[in-house]
């Protein structure tokens, strides 16, 4: 009898739930990804090297999009993915990164949590394998949020990360952009103007950028974004992006979006991109998509500035806009719908 009676409660209590909405698991993951946004044009691509791409971006999809179908948390999605793109050569993160003006390699990365918008960010580091562990590391092991060079670096090895020798990032093709870029600049140099910035348009023009990023939304409701890079070939020593400045480059809270960008970040940073749209969202009560094209599709170039980014909002809706010719870029939506692509569309 008294089994029947707590068979017939846990119905009972089921119902409920379910008449109300609350049911466990209610909400459907969505995952997005990108691998930088650029000068990304068909024609300059071989087959060999865009399948190379796109199975770049799925395995760090299907990677982030399993944590999530687990019930894992966003935060261990974004990072599940960023690390495995900064572990793959072909992105402008970890492994791969572009060059420095003195031809070192200096990255950058953060993460925040939408959930109580804790945040980690780490710049100019040169001996961390992953970037966007020592940026977890910030946020969870420390009272700081961002930490920068020989600190951060002391304090991920502190922490236990995988130390690297700094050849470890080096590859060929980014040694080379880094030559080309320079040569093109020496010609260039008598006609260029400077502009705001202190860059020069001919820096910028005609490369790609990079950087990795994912933007999540778990089970429990909870965002997350995460982002790591190797900034811009040639960037002066010293010099820092808008990946690790919450809020410009990477940015998550609950209340509305997370968002994670690519592009000329100095421009990134003096819109301060990603908290900008979620304010958007927030005060002027914008949906992410308006807001998100407002932002880059006319702000950003009225400006002379260029890049994209992707976003999910609370409600698991995505947006991915740019003015740049291609993003590497992928999600997977709250229908478990995938989908990869990297030249021009409109979303
Ligand atoms: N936003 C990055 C930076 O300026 C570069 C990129 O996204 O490619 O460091």
């Amino acid at each position: 009898m008294k089994f029947l009676s707590l068979i017939f409660l846990g119905f009972v209590f089921n119902s409920v739930l379910a008449q109300s909405g609350v049911q466990q698991n209610r909400i459907r993951p969505v995952l997005v990804i990108h691998g930088g946004a650029g000068t990304i044009l068909k024609k300059n691509m071989s087959p060999e090297k865009e399948k190379a791409y796109m199975q770049g971006l799925e395995d760090a999809l299907r990677k982030g999009y399993a944590i999530l179908e687990g019930g894992g948390s966003s935060l261990d999605a974004v990072e599940a993915v960023v690390k495995e793109l900064e572990d793959n050569p072909l992105f402008n993160a970890g492994k791969g990164a572009v060059f420095t003006n003195e031809g070192k390699i200096e990255l950058d990365a953060a993460i925040m949590n939408g959930k109580n918008l804790a945040a980690g960010a780490v710049a100019g580091i040169t001996t961390v394998k992953n970037p966007i562990t020592a940026a977890r590391a910030v946020m969870e092991k420390s009272e700081h949020v961002m930490m920068i060079g020989k600190g951060a670096e002391k304090f991920a090895e502190q922490q236990g990360l995988t130390i690297v020798d700094p050849s470890y990032f080096y590859t060929e093709e980014r040694w080379k952009s880094l030559q080309k870029i320079k040569r093109d600049d020496s010609l260039k140099m008598d006609t260029d103007k400077k502009n705001k910035t202190g860059l020069k348009q001919s820096e910028n023009k005609d490369h790609k950028y990079g950087t990795v990023g994912a933007v999540a939304l778990d089970k429990q409701g909870n965002l997350a974004a995460a982002t790591s890079t190797g900034g811009m070939t040639n960037k002066k020593f010293g010099r820092v992006g808008d990946v690790p400045i919450i809020g410009a480059g990477t940015y998550a809270n609950n209340t509305t979006c997370a968002i994670s960008c690519t592009g000329w970040g100095e421009f990134f940073i003096r819109l301060v991109m990603a908290k900008s749209i979620s304010d958007m969202m927030e005060f002027g009560k914008m949906s992410l998509q308006n807001a998100a094209n407002e932002m880059v599709m006319k702000r950003l170039p009225s400006m002379q500035g260029d890049g994209g980014l992707i976003a999910v909002d609370k409600n698991g809706n995505i947006a991915m806009p740019f003015c740049t010719e291609g993003m590497y870029r992928g999600f997977i939506d709250k229908n478990g719908k995938m989908e990869i692509k990297i030249y021009k569309e409109l979303y």
